[in-house]
């Protein structure tokens, strides 16, 4: 029986490793990105730059869906005109809530008319800024509750779960080798200022908290 698998693919650093994971577990393999009205849409940009660089006879096909909903809700960092700062609420103001819990509900309806029950995340809870629905036990229940409201097993893959950003180069290196780095680097935008100025980490500002912990991940991979 050919298994198929849908990745939740953004353009970044994270959703194209978990892409790469795919490609070498499933048959076949389609994506799914998700326009939320994000202030910059650098990210969005790179998808189909990385899609055609990934391109195999296992890749099926590319799903960009609009969630407006979010940006009308609006209020975060990411949608808005906000500073990123530490939020009242103890989580940074990039948090947009609800999000993830929303892509994979999303996803997994996309997938029920795909005939598509695997779903691939690049949720992380090792290293990141303790959004509270990128940790395993919020995806775990999500997949629960899709199972029983599709009435279908619905699996959820988080590939990144237990991993830090260091590991996440390795691990792109152990997929693709040095040529998955390097596509990595030149393609893949993680900055929430959708900063292209170039750096050997990768593109991006230097300075907000997702370039940080790009380029320390970098560092501590290279082993410098
Ligand atoms: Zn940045």
């Amino acid at each position: 029986m050919t298994s198929s698998a849908l990745v939740l693919f953004s353009g970044g650093q994270d959703s194209t490793v978990c892409l790469a994971w795919a490609l070498a577990r499933f048959d076949r393999v389609e994506t799914v990105g998700f326009d939320y009205g994000q202030r910059h849409s650098a990210e969005l940009a790179a998808r189909p730059r990385i899609l055609e660089k990934l391109a195999s006879d296992k890749l099926g096909a590319d799903h960009l869906l609009s969630l407006d909903v979010l940006k009308q809700i609006g209020g975060s960092a990411l949608t808005d005109d906000v500073k990123i700062e530490m939020g009242a609420s103890g989580l940074p103001t990039t948090f947009v809530p609800g999000r993830n819990i929303l892509f994979l509900t999303v996803a997994a309806a996309l997938g029920y008319r795909r005939g598509i029950a695997e779903l691939v995340g690049g949720m992380c809870e090792t290293d990141f800024s303790g959004y509270p629905d990128c940790r395993d036990q919020t995806v775990q229940a999500t997949a629960r509750a899709l199972s029983l409201g599709l009435a279908r097993d619905i699996t959820v893959h988080t590939p990144l779960m237990w991993i830090d950003k260091a590991a996440t180069w390795a691990l792109a290196e152990e997929l693709g080798g040095q040529a998955l780095v390097d596509l990595i680097v030149a393609e893949t935008v993680t900055c929430y200022n959708g900063d292209p100025a170039p750096h050997d980490w990768g593109k991006g500002c230097g300075e907000c908290p997702s370039c940080a912990l790009r380029a320390s991940g970098y560092k501590k991979y290279r082993g410098a």
